[in-house]
């Protein structure tokens, strides 16, 4: 048994359209699975072409 939980935790479960956080366009795309923080994944957004950080996981997922 040596599967690593935040690898488990990186396996997409379905394509969500992630809103930018400048111009809320949901034409974004994502350029890198973890930012600085390991729950935050990064994003490029094609409308405005910014790069921001998303929160892709809830505390949810956590306490399961
Ligand atoms: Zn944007």
């Amino acid at each position: 048994m040596s599967e690593n939980p935040a690898v488990a935790a990186a396996a997409p479960q379905a394509e969500q359209s992630v809103t930018c956080a400048f111009c809320d366009s949901t034409d974004t795309e994502l350029i890198s699975l973890f930012g600085q923080a390991l729950l935050a994944s990064q994003y490029y957004c094609r409308s405005c072409h910014s790069v921001f950080e998303a929160v892709r996981w809830t505390a949810e997922t956590l306490s399961q």
